[in-house]
């Protein structure tokens, strides 16, 4: 009964949404925006513990998952949706990259579902999963009561990006700490090194790596008959990326090839749903970091004089504010490196 009721409220919301083409509210975790026929971007909401973003992609005969977010349990919740949409079953999960946030709900998957990623990425999820899970058991109890505390205690506007920002950890620390013990690592079983086309009966996707960019060998997903792009983390919108598993010369180039494609709507790693026109902004935030990381070691200051950096505008209004600190030390780090060298 209560899969019934569930199912036709998908359904209204779903036509409510076609008819005035705004995101659907299925679920308190993500957003579900029809992009075409058949093509879905799941957005992560604000303080949401989908983390990511995902994709859907109807194929005709069978379904792709792009990305099934950090928690197995909302990783449920996109398979629901799948069953509500009406979609045929769920044949292919692709993971963009090994970041937890894009892999743990893998294991929701039957196991006649192909999980496909790059070598790269299959072998640093068989690498890291085990010593991340490990390292989860400790700091995420302990970094989610921290964000408790001040999102309890927090006294201001709760409207606001500060508290809003706390919710948003708040979530990602929640989401680790009921994780601990729950988390069965399902490494890709179907690997590609430069490109892989999935056909459907309706359409074909194409799956492209160009090399390093976020992280060794990411790959992004090309809906070539709707011109959608899924970039993976290679592309955040209004939020700082994060660099420090990455090669920054490379994911320009990396950038500067996407922006080959022909491309009406681009669902990046994090952030709302946009244009090409994100990815010029990521390419000038990396060149930003590049630089400034860059004065402080020509000019032969210590690490710590990163401390001092503020966010420039207009990044100053981006999400993961964090991000910007580790960003600029892993980039002086690398700098001092070679000048060491
Ligand atoms: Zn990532």
């Amino acid at each position: 009964m209560k899969a019934l009721t569930f199912s036709l409220l998908i359904s209204l919301l779903f036509f409510c949404a076609c008819q005035k083409n705004k995101p659907v509210p299925v679920s308190d975790n993500f957003d579900l925006v029809q992009l075409a026929d058949g093509v879905y971007a799941c957005i992560n909401k604000t303080g949401g513990k989908a983390i990511c973003n995902a994709g859907i992609v109807d194929l005709g005969d069978a379904t792709l998952v792009f990305d099934p977010f950090l928690s197995p349990v909302v990783a449920e919740e996109l398979l629901r949706a799948i069953e509500a949409l009406g979609l045929p079953p769920v044949k292919y999960v692709v993971n963009s990259h090994y970041h937890n946030d894009h892999i743990r709900g893998n294991q929701v998957f039957s196991d006649e579902v192909k999980i496909i990623s790059t070598p790269a990425t299959a072998e640093l999820i068989r690498k890291h999963e085990p010593q991340e899970l490990e390292a989860e058991k400790g700091y995420a109890p302990r970094q989610r009561a921290f964000f408790d505390s001040l999102v309890q205690h927090y006294s201001g506007d709760t409207t606001a990006r500060p508290y809003q920002a706390l919710k948003m950890w708040q979530a990602y620390f929640e989401v680790l700490t009921e994780s601990i013990g729950n988390i069965k690592t399902r490494v890709p079983n179907t690997l590609f090194e430069k490109k892989k086309t999935l056909e459907g009966t309706n359409r074909a996707v194409e799956l492209y790596c160009f090399g390093k960019g976020h992280t060794t060998g990411d790959l992004v997903m090309y809906v070539p008959d709707q011109e959608i792009l899924f970039s993976g983390d290679l592309v955040f919108v209004g939020m700082h990326p994060y660099m420090a598993d990455g090669f920054a010369g490379e994911w320009l180039s990396y950038l500067d090839t996407l922006q080959n494609f022909d491309t009406k709507h681009l669902v990046p790693g994090h952030g709302d749903v946009s244009t090409p026109a994100a990815i010029p902004v990521m390419k000038d935030y990396l060149k930003m970091v590049d630089q400034k990381a860059r004065i402080l070691v020509d000019a032969g200051l210590p690490e710590s004089s990163v401390d001092t950096v503020r966010i420039p505008e207009p990044y100053d209004k981006w999400w993961f504010d964090r991000f910007f600190n580790i960003n600029m030390h892993f980039m002086y780090g690398r700098f001092s490196q070679k000048a060491d060298n």
